[in-house]
């Protein structure tokens, strides 16, 4: 048997170990018992990500994954991959969008709040491909690696300031006034304080 065939083999196994965990955390001796026994399971499993586009995540993308454990979280391929999509367009997709993710509202080169690494934005279909989506401009979206890959869902954190800060920046003005008023409404005292000293 070729060395070739021999890696694919225990990639398919890898494979089909993922599809059947997703969402589980995965150690090292385990895909390495299941790739049977390859010492290069950790190649093959980064041809997963990469050339099949599968969403396999490793403490390089998540703080609370420690080295040597893997999470597989949906059966989507990465957008990022596709090769469909010109660099023009990703440009033009990207400046439209402000560089800031279209659905936490976190910019470019900031600190994401949910895995605390520096926010890398990606492409998203707003219409899925799988749907009849296409890969114009009108149907792509700026989005972080944690909302494209749909981590965010797996967890139920409280919202911080940092995340809610860029909610709030994202929204309209008349939602931002009437979130002031609110605000005065439920901190009166603070907001005249507040005031005093600025007026001082
Ligand atoms: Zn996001």
């Amino acid at each position: 048997m070729s060395r070739a065939k021999k890696g694919e083999g225990s990639r398919t196994k890898l494979r089909e170990y993922f599809l059947r965990n997703v969402g589980e955390i995965l150690s090292s001796p385990e895909l390495f018992d299941i790739s049977g026994g390859a010492h290069e399971f950790g190649r093959r499993i980064r041809e997963l990500r990469n050339d099949e586009g599968m969403t396999i995540l490793t403490h390089k993308d998540r703080s609370d994954l420690k080295p040597g454990q893997y999470i597989y979280l949906n059966t989507k391929p990465l957008p990022i991959h596709d090769k469909a999509i010109s660099k023009g367009t990703r440009a033009k997709v990207l400046d439209r969008d402000g560089h800031t993710c279209q659905s936490c509202g976190v910019s470019a080169g900031e600190i994401h709040p949910f895995n605390g690494r520096k926010v890398t934005l990606q492409l998203g279909h707003i219409i899925d491909k799988s749907m009849g989506g296409s890969d114009e401009e009108n149907n792509l979206q700026a989005l972080c690696s944690v909302c494209n890959e749909g981590s965010s869902n797996i967890t139920h954190n409280r919202p911080d300031f940092i995340k809610l800060k860029a909610q709030i920046k994202r929204a309209p003005k008349d939602v931002q006034l009437e979130l002031l008023e609110w605000f005065i409404a439920k901190f009166p005292n603070q907001a005249t304080d507040n005031l005093s000293k600025n007026n001082s």
